[in-house]
């Protein structure tokens, strides 16, 4: 290959989706990961039903089938009462979402960019990108290559793109996961805990469908950092109590250590572009700050920045004031949905006030599909966000 028109920093679901249309634009294109792939990435594994047309717009349909979709969702209320939704059947071969594994997923977009024509280095970390007269310079352990435009989707850590000085945006929430064998329960009911002891955040009980669950928990920081909370040992007790109690998780046994990260959520706070860099996926703040969902922002996101990217190339065009266009794009398509996830999670930030929600929910079928259609990522937080429906929820 000759020297790349765009170098893509980290092969996560926004770098490999960039990397993708980049490739299908004819653009020469080079995705840099620092792990080999299959590797594994601290996630809840749910794909939403908006993350579900993106792989079938990538043509990844009939390979998402595959994973199980779960059907009912238990929402508990840190009293311990507990409502279930079933929302109504969608139209023949939809659904509301499906648990897949980073490690299956990760790998699928990472093949999927290569299949576009992307040429994928793994197991190379980038250590930073430098300015030269005519470009930009890449330096990663054993490689160095130069390319007008790069994209950076380095993920949470965001340490590349924070190393040239753009803000990523605080970091909001941390979430760990763990993976346990040996679920008793139906491999369709996708379980959220409101534990008195994380309140607004969560722990949740995702199934894999094939006797494996995902059990995690996401806190907000504000909690975890001055309120001094372990999550990991919340997590862990969450799963003693359960096993205590020969609920779902009794015959249970983990798989491996519990894992996780801090997640970025405030896009108003990140500068996802200057010349001839634009910033994509967590590394750009994407997260929703409700509901902790990332994966289908950054596939979204490494889409429109390849647009943009592709764009750049074709006008010559580098220049942060060009570029900029990309980071109105994004604020206009994520920061609503951002913003209105952030006010409904105030609005539940004390137990009693989510004690009333589940007991609303238990009361009125109709109010529990909306909140449950948020929660599960169906809807955007901003439908419920009505005077009515509030009140209604909160009273
Ligand atoms: C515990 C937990 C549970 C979560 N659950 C869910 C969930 O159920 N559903 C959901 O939608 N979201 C969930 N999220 C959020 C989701 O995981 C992220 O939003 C999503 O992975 C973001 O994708 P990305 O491509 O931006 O970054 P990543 O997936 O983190 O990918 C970044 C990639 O860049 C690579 N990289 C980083 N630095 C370098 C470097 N210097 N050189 C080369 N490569 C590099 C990394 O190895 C990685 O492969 C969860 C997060 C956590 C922590």
């Amino acid at each position: 290959m000759r020297s790349p028109d765009v170098v893509v920093v980290g092969a996560g679901p926004a770098g490999s989706l960039a990397a993708r249309h980049l490739a299908l634009a004819g653009v020469r294109v080079l995705l840099l990961e620092r792990a080999t792939f299959p590797r594994d990435k601290p996630c809840g594994d749910g794909v939403s039903y908006a993350g579900l047309k993106v792989l079938a717009r990538n043509g990844l349909e009939e390979w998402a089938a595959g994973f199980t979709a779960p059907e009912v969702l238990r929402v508990v209320a840190p009293n311990g009462e507990y409502v279930e939704v079933r929302p109504p059947a969608l139209a023949p071969g939809e659904c509301y979402g499906r648990t897949i594994p980073r490690r299956l997923l990760d790998a699928r977009l990472a093949q999927s960019a290569v299949e576009a024509g992307a040429r994928l280095q793994e197991g190379v970390r980038v250590r930073r990108v430098e300015r030269e007269a005519a470009g930009l310079r890449v330096v990663a352990d054993g490689l160095t290559v130069s390319a007008p435009l790069v994209i950076l989707a380095d993920g949470s850590l965001a340490t590349v793109t924070r190393r040239l000085g753009l803000p990523a945006g605080e970091t909001e929430m941390v979430a760990v996961r763990q993976y346990l064998a040996g679920d008793d329960a139906l491999a369709g009911l996708l379980e959220l805990h409101f534990q008195r002891a994380i309140v607004p955040g969560y722990t949740w009980i995702f199934p894999l469908g094939d006797g494996r669950v995902n059990v995690g928990s996401g806190a907000f920081t504000a909690q975890t950092r001055a309120g001094g909370l372990n999550l990991r040992e919340v997590l862990s007790r969450f799963i003693a109590d359960q096993q205590a109690a020969a609920g779902r998780l009794a015959r249970t046994r983990p798989l491996g250590p519990p894992r996780g990260h801090p997640l970025r959520t405030r896009l108003d706070r990140a500068r996802p572009y200057a010349d001839r860099l634009l910033v994509a996926g967590d590394a750009a703040g994407l997260v929703n700050p409700l509901t902790g969902e990332g994966i289908t922002p950054a596939m979204e996101s490494g889409e429109i920045a390849a647009r943009y990217a592709a764009a750049a190339l074709e006008s010559g065009t580098f220049s942060a004031s060009a570029l900029a266009a990309y980071g109105r794009e994004l604020r206009r398509r994520f920061l609503p949905d951002q913003r209105a996830a952030r006010f409904l999670r105030l609005c539940l930030s004390s137990p009693g006030l989510l004690d009333r929600m589940v007991r609303r929910m238990q009361r009125d079928s109709d109010t529990a599909l909306e909140i449950g259609s948020v929660i599960i990522g169906y809807r955007s937080p901003r439908t419920i966000l009505r005077p009515l429906l509030l009140w209604r929820i909160l009273t």
